[in-house]
């Protein structure tokens, strides 16, 4: 996927490699730079709820085939997931 540098350089460039950092003891933001200026582009943030509900939703995925009660609770966790890490982008993403 090729985005444009446009807080910097405004380049195109391919996403590169992804980089967590953790911004405090439970919050990590996952972002990458861009190739050219490095210039930092936020990608998102994830919480430990976050992440625990994460690993649950790809524990889901990785099965071939689902029980109706597993496609809702994939849908619960799925939603839940994008509500935190909407809250989160909400309160750390402006910089
Ligand atoms: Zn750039």
């Amino acid at each position: 996927m090729k985005v444009t540098c446009d807080d910097g350089c405004k380049k195109e460039f391919n996403i590169p490699n992804l980089i967590s950092s953790y911004i405090n003891d439970d919050v990590e933001r996952t972002f990458f730079r861009c190739p050219a200026c490095g210039q930092e582009y936020d990608s998102f943030y994830t919480n430990s709820q976050a992440r625990e509900i994460r690993t649950q939703v790809n524990k889901l995925r990785s099965k071939s085939k689902l029980s109706d009660k597993e496609e809702r609770k994939l849908r619960l966790y799925t939603d839940n997931l994008q509500a935190i890490m909407a809250s989160l982008r909400e309160e750390y993403g402006a910089r």
